[in-house]
C-alpha cells in the first residue's frame, strides 16, 4: 500500500502545554558540570554518601535469591507498615492502608496532583521552591499562584491571606525546604494550619528533608489538631539514606486521595521497583546510620554560613543539606553570578532564580560534599567575591 500524506504529523505533535514549560534550571548546570574533573559541583542535591552497606547487602541478597517481580500495586505490605510506624517518629499516627509507595517523591508530587487538582483549580506555592511544583501542577491544568517569601523564607497566615483566592484548592509546602534550608516550630505550622482551616485548603506536604532537622525533631504538619484529613505527606529515601537511584518515596494520604493516587499509580507506573522497596525497608532499621549522616551536614552546615557570612548575607538553615546565600550585593544577577563563578573557579552553584523569580538574587549551594572539598569551594567563592567588589 502506498503511504501517502508525507512523513511528518501535520497537526502539532507536541501538546502546548507541554511545550511551554521551561526546562530545569538545576539540570541546565548539572550538564554544564558533567565530565569536568576540576570543578566542584555544589549545585545538585545529591547525597555524597553511599547507601548505608547494611542495606545494600539486602538489597544484593534479594536479588540472589531471585526476587525480582512486580509487587501490589500499593508497596511490600511489610513496608507500608513500617513506614506508618516510622511516621509516628514526626508526630504522626497512621495506618499501612493510608500508606502508598511510589517511584520517588517526584511520583509522589504528581500523583497527589493529578489526584486533587481539577483544572482551573488554585495551587499556592510558596516561593522560592523545588522546582517541580509548578510544571506538575500546570500539567493537570492548575492556576498556579506563587506566594514569595523573601527574605525570611518562611511560609505564614498573612502571606497564605494576601494570595489565596476563591479558586485556591491546594497549598504545597516544603519543610525542611529546598532551597533555603527553612524549616518551623510548632507554632509557626500551627499558624499555617490555622490558614489552611480557614481558607478550606488541602495541604501536599514535601518532608523529604525530615531526618536533617537540626534543631529538634521534624514534626509533621498532618499530625495538628484538624488536620488528618487535609493533608497528604509525602517523604521518600533519596535524601536521608542516600537511595537517589533506588526511587523510592512514598505518600500518607486520607482514604479518599490514596485511593485516587493508587489509581494513576497502578496504570502508570505499576509499582515501585522491588530491589528499592528492599532496601527501604532495611533502610527503617538504620536509623543510627542516619543520625551520622545528619551530624555530618550540620558540621558542613555551620561551617559554611559562618564562612560565606565574611562576604554575603546568610540565613542560618534549619535543615536539608542547602545554603541560599544573598549575592546582590555584587551586582550580578544569580545567573551571571552562578556562570562566572563556574567559569572563573570552577565551583557549580545553581542560581537562585531556578526556583522562582523571588530567588534572584541568590544562589543554592548544596553541602553534600566532602568536607575538604567543601573547604576549598567555599574558599572558591570567597575570592570570586572579593575579586567582584565584596571585601
Ligand atoms: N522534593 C524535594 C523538595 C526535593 O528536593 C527532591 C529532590 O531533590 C525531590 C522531592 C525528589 O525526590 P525523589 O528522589 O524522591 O524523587
Amino acid at each position: 500500500m502506498k503511504r501517502t500524506g508525507g512523513s511528518h504529523l501535520s497537526r502539532r505533535r507536541v501538546a502546548r502545554v507541554v511545550e511551554n514549560l521551561k526546562p530545569s534550571g538545576i539540570r541546565k548546570f548539572f550538564d554544564l558540570v558533567i565530565g569536568r574533573e576540576d570543578v566542584i559541583s555544589l549545585g545538585v542535591g545529591e547525597p555524597d554518601f553511599a547507601v548505608p552497606w547494611r542495606i545494600r547487602e539486602e538489597m544484593i541478597y534479594s536479588l540472589e535469591k531471585g526476587y525480582t517481580s512486580y509487587t501490589s500495586n500499593h508497596g511490600l505490605p511489610e513496608l507500608r507498615e513500617a513506614i506508618a510506624e516510622y511516621y509516628k517518629r514526626f508526630g504522626l499516627d497512621t495506618n499501612p492502608e493510608q500508606v502508598i509507595v511510589t517511584a520517588g517523591v517526584s511520583e509522589a508530587i504528581d500523583l497527589a496532583l493529578r489526584t486533587v487538582v481539577e483544572p482551573g483549580d488554585g495551587v499556592l506555592i510558596p516561593e522560592p521552591c523545588y522546582v517541580s511544583y509548578k510544571p506538575l501542577s500546570i500539567l493537570c491544568g492548575a492556576e498556579v499562584v506563587t506566594i514569595p517569601t523573601n527574605p525570611d523564607f518562611k511560609l505564614n497566615y498573612d502571606r497564605i491571606r494576601q494570595y489565596v483566592n476563591e479558586k485556591s484548592k491546594v497549598l504545597i509546602v516544603n519543610y525542611p525546604a529546598n532551597p533555603t534550608g527553612v524549616s518551623y516550630s510548632k507554632k509557626e505550622l500551627e499558624e499555617i494550619a490555622d490558614a489552611v482551616l480557614e481558607f478550606d485548603l488541602l495541604v501536599i506536604s514535601d518532608e523529604i528533608y525530615a531526618e536533617f532537622t537540626y534543631k529538634g525533631r521534624h514534626m509533621s504538619i498532618a499530625s495538628l489538631n484538624g488536620m488528618e484529613d487535609r493533608v497528604v505527606v509525602l517523604n521518600g529515601f533519596s535524601k536521608a539514606f542516600a537511595m537517589t537511584g533506588l526511587r523510592i518515596g512514598y505518600a500518607i494520604a486520607p482514604a479518599d486521595v490514596l485511593l485516587g493516587m493508587l489509581k494513576i499509580h497502578q496504570y502508570c507506573m505499576l509499582c515501585a521497583p522491588i530491589t528499592g522497596q528492599i532496601g527501604a525497608l532495611e533502610a527503617l532499621k538504620c536509623l543510627d546510620e542516619v543520625e551520622r549522616i545528619k551530624a555530618e551536614y550540620m558540621r558542613r552546615r555551620n561551617y559554611v554560613v559562618k564562612k560565606l557570612r565574611e562576604v554575603f548575607d546568610v540565613n542560618m538553615p534549619d535543615g536539608a543539606f542547602y545554603v541560599f546565600p544573598d549575592i546582590s550585593s555584587t551586582g550580578m544577577s544569580s545567573e551571571e553570578f552562578a556562570e562566572k563563578l563556574l567559569i572563573e573557579k570552577g565551583v557549580a552553584v545553581v542560581p537562585g532564580n531556578a526556583f522562582g523569580e523571588c530567588g534572584e538574587g541568590y544562589i543554592r549551594a548544596a553541602y553534600a560534599v566532602k568536607f575538604e572539598r567543601l573547604k576549598e569551594a567555599v574558599e572558591r567563592i570567597i575570592d570570586f567575591a572579593k575579586e567582584h567588589g565584596k571585601s
